[in-house]
C-alpha cells in the first residue's frame, strides 16, 4: 500500500497542516466519490424507479447497481437484501422499533454489550422499557475484550434479541462476531450485529457471521453522510413492519386498500438519496480497490505502533489490549482533562476526539468520565502519529511535571 500516493486522492489531506486523526466520526472522502457525486448533479440527477424515459431508467439502474455493490460487499446471498437507510441509527433503529416491538414480549431478554454505541443500546432500552422485557449486558475483561464466558451465561432461550457491535469505535476490538452469532441461533434469538466501525476496518463477510440483521453508514467507510444500510435476511425482513408509507414502495392502491412492492423495494418509501447511494457505491469501488485485508493490517500495524509509543509515556493510559486489533487508540493524559488535551491539539491541527464517544456507558467502565481517541484510517501516517505523540509529551511536559 502506498499511502503517500493514496493521500494524493483526497483533496482534504492536501492541507498539510492538519493531521485528521477522527476516523471514527466520519472519514474523509476521495476525489473519486466527490466526482461521482458531482457529476450524478451535473448529468444523471433524475428520480428512479418512476419514469420510463431513458435517462431516469439509467438512473435507476446505477442506483440498483449499486444495491448489488454492496450485497459483494458483505458477501450477501442478494441484492433484495440491502436496504438503503439515512445511516446505522436510523437502521437500527427500524430494527428495534419495526421488529423488535412485535417480537419481544414481557419476560424476554435482550442481551446487548457494554461496548455498545448509544445508537445500537437506547432503542434497545426503549424495547425492553416498553414491553417488559430486560436488557442484559455482556461485560469485558480487563484488557477490554469481550468477556466471553459471560456471555455464553447470559444468552439463554430467554434470550429473543442479540445486538453488538462488530468493532468498537471506543477501544477499536473486534469482538467475536461469529461465536456470538451461534450463540444466539443455538438459543433461537434474533442476531443484529452493528457493523458502523466494522465496516471501514475489516472485511465484512455476512456468510461467516450469520446476522440477521446488520447495519452501517457510508460516511464512515469514505462514502457521503446521510446514506446508510439495513442488511437482513429475507426471513427477518418479512418480519419486519413497513416502517414508512407513501410513494415509491407501492403496487396499486385503491381508496381502501394498498398493496406494497417486494422486499427491499417497500422499506424504502419516498424518493431516496440517490447521490448518496451514488457516492456510496464509488467510496465501495475504492475500498475494493485498496483491498479491505490490506486496510485492516495497515490500521492495526499503525495504532500498535501509536499505542506502544504513547504507552511508554508513563503519564499516559491507553485504554484496551496491548496487541491492538484495529485502528483506534483511546487515551487519557493523567491528570488532565481530556477537553483539555484536545484543544491544545487543536492548536497544532491534530483533530481527535474527546469525550464518551456515544458510549458512555463503556467509558464508564473504563474508570473515566472522557478519553481521547485517536481513530487512524489507512490514509495517515507515521508522520502524523509523531506529532501526536510529541505533541502527548509536550502537554504532560507543561501541566503534569510533578503529578
Ligand atoms: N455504532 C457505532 C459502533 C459507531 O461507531 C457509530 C458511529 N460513530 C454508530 C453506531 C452510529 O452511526 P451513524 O451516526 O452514522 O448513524
Amino acid at each position: 500500500m502506498n499511502v503517500e500516493r493514496i493521500r494524493k486522492d483526497f483533496p482534504i489531506l492536501q492541507n498539510r497542516w492538519m493531521a485528521y486523526l477522527d476516523n471514527a466520526a466520519t472519514s474523509q472522502k476521495p476525489r473519486l466519490v466527490i466526482d461521482a457525486i458531482n457529476h450524478f448533479y451535473q448529468y444523471q440527477n433524475f428520480n428512479v424507479h418512476r419514469s420510463v424515459y431513458t435517462p431516469a431508467q439509467q438512473t435507476t439502474d446505477a442506483y440498483e447497481n449499486v444495491r448489488q455493490k454492496v450485497a459483494d460487499f458483505i458477501h450477501a446471498d442478494r441484492a433484495q437484501d440491502i436496504i438503503f437507510t439515512r445511516g446505522t441509527t436510523e437502521s437500527l433503529n427500524m430494527v428495534a422499533s419495526d421488529f423488535a416491538m412485535q417480537h419481544v414480549h414481557h419476560g424476554d431478554e435482550i442481551v446487548v454489550s457494554i461496548t455498545e454505541h448509544h445508537s445500537n443500546l437506547l432503542p434497545w432500552m426503549r424495547v425492553a422499557k416498553a414491553n417488559g422485557a430486560k436488557l442484559k449486558y455482556i461485560p469485558i475483561l480487563d484488557d477490554g475484550c469481550l468477556d466471553l464466558d459471560a456471555a455464553k451465561k447470559l444468552i439463554t432461550s430467554k434470550t429473543k434479541i442479540v445486538a453488538l457491535t462488530a468493532v468498537s469505535n471506543v477501544l477499536g476490538t473486534i469482538n467475536p462476531i461469529e461465536i456470538i452469532g451461534k450463540l444466539a441461533h443455538q438459543n433461537g434469538a434474533m442476531y443484529v450485529v452493528d457493523a458502523a466501525q466494522a465496516a471501514p476496518s475489516i472485511p465484512l463477510d455476512v456468510q461467516k457471521f450469520h446476522p440477521d440483521f446488520m447495519a452501517f453508514s457510508g460516511h464512515k467507510m469514505l462514502g457521503p453522510t446521510g446514506i446508510g444500510v439495513l442488511y437482513g435476511t429475507q426471513h427477518a425482513l418479512k418480519q419486519m413492519q413497513l416502517p414508512e408509507l407513501g410513494g415509491e414502495m407501492i403496487e396499486d392502491v385503491s381508496t381502501t386498500d394498498f398493496s406494497t412492492k417486494p422486499i427491499p423495494w417497500c422499506f424504502e418509501a419516498g424518493t431516496p438519496n440517490i447521490a448518496g447511494v451514488i457516492g456510496l457505491g464509488a467510496a465501495i469501488d475504492y475500498l475494493n480497490q485498496i483491498g479491505m485485508d490490506q486496510i485492516e493490517k495497515y490500521c492495526r500495524n499503525l495504532a500498535q505502533y501509536l499505542a506502544d509509543q504513547l504507552r511508554k509515556d508513563k503519564h499516559v493510559i491507553v485504554y484496551g489490549p496491548k496487541r491492538r486489533q484495529s485502528g483506534i487508540v483511546s487515551f487519557n493524559i493523567r491528570g488532565l482533562h481530556a477537553h483539555d488535551a484536545a484543544t491544545f491539539l487543536d492548536l497544532q491541527h491534530i483533530y481527535v476526539r474527546a469525550g464518551h464517544h456515544c458510549a458512555e456507558p463503556l467509558v464508564h467502565c473504563l474508570g473515566t468520565e472522557a478519553t481521547l481517541r485517536a481513530s487512524l484510517y489507512f490514509y495517515n501516517n507515521r508522520n502524523e502519529c509523531d506529532r501526536l505523540i510529541s505533541s502527548v509529551k509536550k502537554m504532560e511536559m507543561f501541566f503534569c511535571h510533578g503529578h
